[in-house]
């Protein structure tokens, strides 16, 4: 199944994308590459190669990479033989015209686009939850200040990384994101529904709730 995940910053698409993988290989017994533009991004940035110097002061304001770029990158991943059968798309496409080239991309010869799940939350809830945000630098397991406290201060709990604040998880980037997500992604919600292949999911309740709303709405009951 190919899959679009869409939503505001913070609505969970990143745990949601890795969950799913999971669930859609126990249902359907397929390995679905997750592929998040985003996490792309930043690991160019931490290995300093030359997308990441070119990506990385964007990324930091809360800002777009530009669509040129974002196509040509995802356009050479899906042509990976992983991605010929199915996979998740978590942030891409972002913008109209990123959404236009991917309809015109065909791994494996097929539509690259099955169904796209809006995972829909307030723009308070989105503020609360990346405000508070703390991300492991080792292992990348996300916290959040008030719901989900590292054991030990600054220290993950799993891996004993460092624990820290995203630049972009910091206030002027977090409101820039929104922003931008309103003007530039939130279009994409009426472009897929006019195509009949959108289906809202609330991104407010609890993780395992979005969970089973996820897998109500692909009719995915059993896993
Ligand atoms: P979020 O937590 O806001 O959903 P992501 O991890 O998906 O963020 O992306 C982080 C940043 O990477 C974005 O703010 C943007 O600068 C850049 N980025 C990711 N995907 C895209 C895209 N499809 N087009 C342009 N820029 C992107
Ligand atoms: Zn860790």
């Amino acid at each position: 199944m190919k899959l679009i995940f869409l939503g505001p910053p913070g609505a969970g698409k990143g745990t949601l994308a890795s969950r799913a993988v999971e669930i859609l290989k126990l249902s359907l017994g397929e390995e679905h590459p997750h592929i998040s533009t985003g996490a792309i991004f930043r690991s160019a940035i931490a290995a300093g190669s030359p997308l990441g110097l070119k990506v990385k002061a964007i990324l930091d304001s809360g800002k777009l990479v530009d669509d040129q770029t974002t196509i040509d990158l995802v356009r050479e991943r899906l042509a990976q033989a992983d991605a010929r059968t199915g996979y998740i798309l978590d942030g891409f496409p972002r913008t109209i015209p990123q959404a236009e080239a991917l309809a015109g991309f065909s791994p494996g010869l097929t539509s690259p686009v099955d169904r796209v799940l809006n995972f829909d939350l307030s723009d308070t809830a989105v503020l609360e939850r990346l405000g508070g945000r703390r991300v492991c630098r080792t292992c990348g397991h996300n916290f959040h200040v008030v719901f989900d406290k590292p054991k030990a201060e600054g220290i993950c709990d799993h891996c004993g990384g460092e624990v820290y604040t995203r630049d972009d998880d910091k206030p002027e980037a977090v409101q820039r994101r929104l922003e931008v997500y309103r003007a530039q992604t939130a279009p994409l919600i009426d472009y897929y529904r006019a195509r009949g292949i959108l289906t809202d999911v609330d991104a407010g309740p609890p993780v395992e709730q979005v969970v089973e709303n996820f897998k109500r709405a692909l009719g995915l009951r059993g896993a």
